[in-house]
């Protein structure tokens, strides 16, 4: 019988273990969706795991923090779907794990121009991989949401079933958790600076603290410092921008029926695609007020970001949507809540999953460059980190347009018809 005594016990001899230099099958760096769901598939699959992470645990420095993160599986692109999908059964098997929930299922909502390529190619790919969805007119939209949204002539809204949203801080927590039930060691302010090659094969994973771990492999997940550390550990060039960005909060007007922004009533998670592209959840995270951003941000430094908010882009390009959309059910001057997040862009906002190569070989696998749209891959993206460490490929996913090598002969990497979804404002706009 497993008594909470023994489990104790074996907890302390792990800890031991991290310090004593003695080996784990694999380390994982750093802890936010991406480690945490990659630690919890490994010790999962048994394997001695150790997760470390620079920042206090659950902090809101990178980019898996806050009250919402949208599921859609609704992509311009043919290869995210089937990953959404994985991932959805994913999130629903550990929140069976565990007890409670972190997704919430409501429709998802795209709207656009009928004629908008990025919005053509997103219905295209939900008939070619038989996605349930529907095209509504401007009025069957606003019947259909309780003459919530307002679309223009000539626009069309796309519902499907499988949207919603995650609460990212609780899930990062339920995947830290379930990972140490399985026997995980998780140990936060270590900030990583080397992974080399040791005589004996292992892999020597130094921390600015003078810790050294052991590992017969590693899984790298450092988000917006994905760039910086590649080039130390492995000098492999990983073009990953970070960007600063805002979630923000618009308040329902008083006397408006806030009711029908919630989801239990139907209210969707949507995307405008637009520019900017702009997206939102019902009203969950907070009371009364409605989650509408900007997809999009300014270039930063991870290491010295100004937390500043632009304001001036907000009045200029979410004001004037917020007006048109919900015709003055929502306060459009400005956000009566702000948030600050990081995205970590790649110059095609297609993920990178990869091994590291270089002297660390297969040992080393990476997956960063999210681009604003990792967090519901999260469990699915754990899977596959732990197939690639174990196997050394990942099943049923084709990796190819993740690979690094995209970027060696063209510096744009994969190639698509549509424009960019991200928009890169500079600090001055
Ligand atoms: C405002 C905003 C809205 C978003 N909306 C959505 C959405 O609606 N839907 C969606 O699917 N996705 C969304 N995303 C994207 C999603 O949140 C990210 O893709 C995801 O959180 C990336 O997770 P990560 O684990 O790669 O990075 P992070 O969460 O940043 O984790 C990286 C971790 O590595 C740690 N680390 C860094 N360097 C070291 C080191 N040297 N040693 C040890 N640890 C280190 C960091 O401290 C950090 O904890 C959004 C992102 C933002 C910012």
């Amino acid at each position: 019988m497993f008594l909470p005594g023994n489990r104790e016990r074996e907890r302390e001899r792990e800890r031991e273990m991290a310090d004593s230099g003695e080996q784990f099958d694999v380390v994982v760096v750093g802890a936010g969706i991406m480690g945490s769901c990659a630690a919890y598939h490994l010790s999962k699959r048994g394997l001695k795991t150790l997760l470390l992470e620079r920042f206090s645990f659950l902090h809101h420095l990178g980019s898996s923090h806050g009250e919402s993160r949208t599921v859609r599986v609704t992509y311009p692109e043919p290869y995210y779907p089937g990953m959404v999908a994985e991932s959805i059964r994913l999130w629903r098997e550990a929140e069976s794990e565990i007890g409670f929930r972190v997704y919430t299922q409501t429709p998802q909502l795209d709207m656009g121009a009928r004629d908008n390529p990025t919005l053509q190619s997103l219905v295209a790919v939900c008939q070619q991989n038989r996605i349930e969805h529907r095209l509504l007119s401007p009025a069957d939209v606003a019947a259909e949401f309780g003459g919530a949204f307002h679309l223009p002539d000539g626009w069309i809204g796309v519902v499907t079933r499988d949207g919603g949203f995650v609460k990212p801080t609780k899930a990062v927590a339920m995947f830290q958790a379930l990972a140490l039930r399985h026997g995980a060691v998780l140990t936060d302010h270590q900030e990583v600076t080397a992974v080399a090659r040791q005589e004996d094969g292992s892999l020597a994973v130094s921390t600015k603290t003078g810790r050294q771990f052991r590992g017969r492999k590693c899984v790298v997940t450092v988000g917006a410092w994905a760039g910086e550390l590649a080039r130390e550990f492995s000098g492999a060039c990983v073009p990953v921008q970070p960007l600063h960005t805002t979630v923000c909060y618009w308040k329902i007007k008083d006397g408006e029926s806030a009711s029908k922004f919630l989801p239990e009533n139907g209210f969707p998670t949507f995307a405008c695609y637009d520019e900017p592209y702009i997206y939102g959840t019902p009203t969950a995270d907070f009371p009364g007020l409605l989650k509408i951003a900007i997809h999009g941000g300014q270039p930063c430094d991870p290491n010295r970001r100004d937390w500043s908010t632009n304001l001036e882009l907000l009045r200029h390009a979410a004001s004037p949507w917020i007006r048109a959309r919900f015709e003055g059910a929502v306060e459009a001057q400005e956000p009566v809540l702000v948030q600050g997040c990081m995205y970590s862009m790649t110059p095609d906002e297609d993920f990178v999953v990869d091994f590291l190569g270089g002297e660390l070989g297969k040992d080393v696998a990476i997956a960063c460059g999210f681009s604003g749209h990792g967090f519901k891959m999260g469990p699915v993206m754990g899977r596959i980190l732990a197939d690639l460490v174990t196997t050394g490929e990942a099943q049923g996913v084709d990796l190819s347009h993740f690979r690094l090598g995209r970027f060696k002969d063209n510096p744009k990497g994969n190639s698509k018809e549509y424009g960019d979804q991200v928009s890169s404002y500079s600090q001055a706009s």
